[in-house]
């Protein structure tokens, strides 16, 4: 067998760069191996410390998530890692030296552990990566139902049915008791899962992390209350009786999370509360209690199971509905073909200007210019040389604007530059620098271009249709006169000024 970690070729995938590498040993790859070992068979240690009766089997099996965040982000040449971490855990509990007969079914049973460990981890995000192209569960709802079909629950399946049927079949764990350990086994691996795995990720993937930061103090209150009512979790039965109990309570406080916070603070509090709730449960208390303690870790399982699927579809059905908001919005406000403002958009701005000005008298200019004889180049290079040519003007005048100058494409080849605080003076000689600009530009076909143009500012009209008007008759007077010209309302001849 031949490993490797040497980079053969690197592409950008999201928000990250994902490397694809050739197999062959190195120092990081053992190293990562014998971490991956160490911190399996330790969260495995954390685990087995709420283990509650029958077969030793805990409510959230910690290592499953963790192993497959850790295949997700460092690949499948840690899968030894976790067949040696699922051995030694199994071996741990089960090893007895009494006898060579009993030291051998411990092996075995070991070895079935570990095997179903790694096909549980690295199988099953061989089976997400082949069905999706991210490598983040929580990047859509697509990614999210995949990561639930193969990493959840067949993962945990088939992690169940390999370590239980080891167990059994070495006579460690009575024949008796296959079904129910295999239903907490498999439980327990898929809480594991989809409670570590979104949470490790969210602090991988720099795209989960971010609060704003108009939310820190949202955030400060919502670490509190959670703070607050974890501890009222931890020592419940001080807890007034007609309030719901304080696990039930904090399922706003997810919500509210996954929908202002990020998965990052999300996945940090349903930890927090899963282990308030896990912590009360092993202790015979909290909402989940019942006379038989297994009926108690199953209820405890389904509940984090469910709670945890909810809150995750919540974050990615709200995250999907906001990155469509924002496509929408990009659609509705900018021209696909040169990036400018679009006329619609382009309205509302001067409509807000125009009021800025009723307001506060602060005056503001147009600019409309259109690009002459454009039908020539159309009709000689063809359409596509056009829009090439039309880009390149753009990209010409949006670079001499200032920041708060906005470009509109208000039609074809036909466009308003909008200058807020700007008088038509000043907007006269930066109409003048445009036409330069374009005048001795050389574009794609090798000729010179010219467009014309007219000014005008916000005081010489009343209305923001009358202003589009005149500004429009400025340019028309550009064109009638030799075209590359820039003509301020204010000079038209007394017969064009009047409406
Ligand atoms: P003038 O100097 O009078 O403006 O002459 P012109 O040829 O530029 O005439 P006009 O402005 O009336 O016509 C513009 C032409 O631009 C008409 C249309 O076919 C073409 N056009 C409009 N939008 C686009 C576009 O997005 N891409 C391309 N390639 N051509 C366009
Ligand atoms: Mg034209
Ligand atoms: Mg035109």
């Amino acid at each position: 067998m031949s490993w490797s970690a040497e980079p053969v070729a690197s592409i950008e995938r999201g928000s990250v760069l994902i490397q694809t590498q050739k197999p062959v040993w190195n120092r990081d790859t053992i190293v990562r191996i014998v971490l991956v070992a160490v911190l399996y068979f330790f969260t495995a240690r954390i685990g087995q410390s709420f283990a509650m009766p029958p077969g030793n089997i805990t409510p959230v099996w910690l290592p499953s998530g963790l192993m497959v965040a850790l295949v997700l982000i460092w690949g499948y040449r840690i899968s030894p890692g976790i067949f040696l971490g699922a051995f030694a855990g199994n071996i741990w509990a089960y090893f007895d030296a009494s006898s060579a007969t009993l030291i051998g079914k411990a092996l075995v049973s070991a070895s079935l552990n570990g095997i179903g460990d790694v096909l549980a981890t690295a199988g099953a995000v061989y089976l997400f990566k082949r069905k999706v192209v991210s490598d983040n569960p929580l990047e859509s709802l697509s990614a999210f139902k995949a990561f639930g079909i193969y990493c959840v629950i067949s993962g945990s399946v088939v992690s169940a049915i390999l370590g239980v049927t080891g167990l059994a079949s070495m006579g460690f764990l009575p024949w008796s008791q296959y079904g129910m350990a295999l239903l907490t086994w498999a439980t327990g691996d898929a809480v594991g899962v989809l409670l570590i795995a979104p949470l490790v990720l969210s602090f991988y993937f720099r795209k989960d992390r971010v609060v704003p930061k108009q939310r820190r103090f949202e955030l400060g209150l919502h670490v509190t209350l959670l703070a607050l009512l974890s501890l009222a979790a931890v020592f419940h039965q001080h807890w007034p009786p007609p309030l719901p109990s304080p696990v039930f309570v904090m399922i706003p406080l997810l919500l509210w999370a996954v929908l202002r916070l990020g998965f990052r603070v999300t996945f940090v509090s349903v930890a927090c509360m899963a282990a308030a709730t896990v912590y009360v449960t092993s202790n015979n208390l909290g909402p989940f209690k019942e006379a038989e303690q297994l009926f108690a870790l199953i209820e405890l399982q389904l509940f984090l199971t469910l709670l945890v699927t909810s809150v995750a579809l919540v974050g990615m059905v709200s995250a999907e509905r906001d990155q469509l908001i924002d496509e929408l919005k990009d659609l509705c406000e900018h021209d696909p073909l040169t990036g400018t403002c679009s006329r619609r958009y382009g309205m509302q701005l001067i409509v807000a200007e125009q009021e800025r000005q009723a307001r506060y008298g602060t005056p503001y200019s147009l600019i409309m210019f259109d690009i002459d004889h454009f039908k020539r180049i159309n009709d000689s290079y063809g359409h596509a040389t056009g829009d090439r040519v039309i880009q390149q003007i753009t990209r010409l005048i949006d670079s001499a604007l200032r920041d708060v100058d906005h470009l509109v494409r208000w039609g074809g080849e036909e466009f308003l530059v909008l200058l807020p605080n700007t008088t038509q003076q000043g907007a006269l000689q930066f109409a003048e620098r445009c036409r330069e600009l374009v005048a001795a530009n050389t574009f794609e076909h090798q000729e010179r271009l010219s467009i014309s143009l007219g000014v005008i500012d916000s005081s010489a009209a009343n209305t923001v249709q009358d202003l589009l008007a005149r500004v429009d008759r400025a340019m028309y007077h550009s064109k009638n006169h030799g075209r590359n010209a820039a003509t301020a309302f204010t000079t038209l001849p007394s017969e064009l000024m009047t409406p």
